[in-house]
C-alpha cells in the first residue's frame, strides 16, 4: 500500500477533490479533522493549558479552539509548541488508521501543510492541488462567510512557493476534476503494481 501526500492552499479545493477519490474507493485520512479530536484528549488539554494558561478553556473547561486559533496566528513560536503536542499524535493515529488498509492499492493524507510540517518523508508521492488565488479567495469568502481581507490574512501566513510534488491538479474552476483525478489514480495504480512486485 502506497501512502500519497496530497496538498495544496487554503481554498485550493483539497477536501473537494479527495471526496473524488473517496467516491472510487480511496481510503482518506484527513489530518485537519483528525487533529482537531486530540483537543478532547485529558493529557492534551493539560498540556495546552501548561502552554497557554487555563484562560483557554471556556466554561465548560474544554479548550477554546478559537480562542486557541487566534493566539497562534500571532505567535509563531506558540504555534511550533502547540504543533510539537499535536504532530505526534496525528502521526501515530494515521500510522494506525494505516493498519487496516494495507489491502488497498493506496491511500491518501490529505493535509495544507505536509512541508511545513516536515511530514513529505513519510508519503511515495504528493499531488498537488494548483488553484489561482483570487478564485481560492472566492471560495473561501463564501464558504467562510468572510471578507476579502480576513481570507488574505489567512493566506498571509501560507508560503507562497509551490512545493515540490509528483503530481498535480489544477482546481481553476474551467478544467475538469474528474478526469485529472481519474488520470493520476491509474498512474498510482500502476506504481503500486510496481511496488507489490518489488
Ligand atoms: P481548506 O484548506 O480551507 O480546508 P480546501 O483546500 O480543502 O480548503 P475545499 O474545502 O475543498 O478546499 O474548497 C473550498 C470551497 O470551495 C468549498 O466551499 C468548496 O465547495 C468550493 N469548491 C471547491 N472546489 C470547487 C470547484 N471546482 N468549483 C466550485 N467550488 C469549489
Amino acid at each position: 500500500m502506497l501512502k500519497i501526500g496530497i496538498t495544496g492552499k487554503i481554498g485550493s479545493g483539497k477536501t473537494t477533490i479527495c471526496r473524488i477519490f473517496e467516491s472510487i474507493g480511496v481510503p482518506v485520512y484527513y489530518s485537519d479533522i483528525e487533529a482537531k479530536k486530540f483537543y478532547n484528549d485529558s493529557n492534551v488539554v493539560k498540556k495546552v493549558c501548561a502552554l497557554f494558561g487555563n484562560e483557554i478553556l471556556d466554561i465548560d473547561k474544554n479548550i477554546d479552539k478559537k480562542a486557541l486559533a487566534s493566539i497562534v496566528f500571532n505567535d509563531n513560536d506558540k504555534l511550533l509548541e502547540l504543533n510539537k503536542i499535536i504532530h505526534p499524535l496525528v502521526i501515530q493515529d494515521f500510522e494506525n488508521w494505516c493498519k487496516n488498509k494495507t489491502h488497498c492499492p493506496y491511500i491518501l493524507f490529505e493535509s495544507a501543510i505536509i512541508y511545513e510540517s516536515n511530514l513529505a518523508h513519510l508519503f511515495s508521492k504528493i499531488i498537488y492541488i494548483d488553484c489561482p488565488e483570487e478564485i481560492a479567495v472566492k471560495r473561501v469568502m463564501k464558504r467562510d462567510n468572510i471578507t476579502h481581507l480576513s481570507v488574505l490574512e489567512r493566506m498571509s501566513k501560507q508560503g507562497t512557493t509551490i512545493p515540490p510534488y509528483d503530481f498535480r491538479i489544477i482546481s481553476n474552476e474551467k478544467k475538469l476534476e474528474i478526469p485529472q483525478v481519474l488520470e493520476i489514480h491509474n498512474q498510482i495504480l500502476q506504481l503500486s503494481n510496481l511496488d507489490v512486485g518489488m
